[in-house]
């Protein structure tokens, strides 16, 4: 029987949309999250909630922000700067992480920075507080329109494993870290915003790592939050002779807070609901990396008592 092509393209979409696997953590103690910006780690898209997950676990872990941010937000680069680190210090304990490094690399002018440079950085961090994993951008976003992840995603994409080289930037062994390479990587998956790999996996969050990415996000007032988006939306709806009870009383920084939240709140449910869980975020696990796979099967089959 000839089947018509269109029904092939159908049952080829219905097969790719089903829901992805769930993804525990993967075995460790220590965990990194580097990123070009200092909201990156808590976007709508992820990772707030399996930095908290991974922080409830145990991990002790640290932060990488690799620009100053000094175009986010409207009140001068210099000012900017400083109030998004505060902000970031203060979202990234919310999350349970401890520790924050600011490369302070001019935000969207880092096309002059040499790759090597930014990249012996994180090398050299990744050899310092050697990770068993770290979340990043995914360096094959290609078509993400923001300069400074692209930047910064392939100088982590090399990174991850020239850290385990002993010939690479062997002048680091001389401050008394060692090589290491990272074994598993989770990559953010935004695909509408700089499509790369698609999602491989699921990750399931409890309701209090939701409510901790919700207030994390939230703290970065200076870039979200803003009250001149709340102020609109309430006189749109006046308007129209509409109101939202919820806001009732509140002042439009405290709404802006509020409808961010409920945003936050959406995305993790409507990722939970395409996978069968309540909560969750998704993203391109890389596993650990296996040079010599034919060699487990061999020992196996060929492993005899002396
Ligand atoms: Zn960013």
């Amino acid at each position: 029987m000839k089947v018509p092509v269109w029904l092939i393209l159908t049952a080829a979409a219905a097969l790719a949309a089903g829901p992805l696997p769930i993804k525990d953590l993967p075995p460790g103690k220590v965990m990194m999250v580097i990123q070009p910006h200092h909201d990156d780690h808590t976007t709508d898209y992820g990772m707030g909630g399996l930095i908290a997950q991974f922080t409830d676990a145990g991990y002790e872990s640290h932060f990488v922000r690799a620009s100053n941010d000094e175009k986010d937000g409207a009140h001068g680069y210099g000012h900017n700067d400083l109030i998004n680190e505060r902000e970031c210090k203060a979202a990234i304990a919310i999350l349970g992480m401890s520790e924050l490094y600011s490369l302070s690399w001019r935000n969207d002018y880092m096309d002059p920075v040499p790759l090597q440079e930014l990249r012996a950085q994180l090398i050299f961090l990744i050899r310092k507080h050697r990770p068993d994993v770290v979340l990043t951008h995914d360096p094959w976003g290609h078509y993400d329109r923001n300069p400074d992840h692209r930047k910064v995603a392939r100088a982590m994409g090399d990174a991850y494993w020239l850290a385990g080289l002993e010939n690479v930037h062997p002048e680091h062994f001389a401050l008394g870290v060692r090589p290491h390479r990272v074994p598993y990587l989770f990559y953010k998956a935004r695909v509408d915003y700089g499509k790369g790999h698609e999602p491989n996996v699921a990750v399931e969050l409890n309701e209090s790592q939701v409510r901790r990415k919700m207030r994390a996000y939230s703290t970065h007032r200076n870039v979200y939050a803003s009250p001149a988006m709340a102020r609109s939306v309430r006189e749109q709806l006046a308007q129209e002779g509409l109101e939202l009870p919820d806001l009732r009383g509140l002042t439009d920084e405290a709404a802006a807070v509020e409808m961010e939240e409920w945003h936050m709140d959406w995305i993790s449910r409507k990722r939970g609901r395409e996978n069968g869980v309540r909560y969750a975020e998704v993203y391109y696990f890389v596993d650990e990396f296996d040079h010599l796979p034919g060699l487990k099967e061999y020992l196996r089959q060929h492993t005899v008592q002396r």
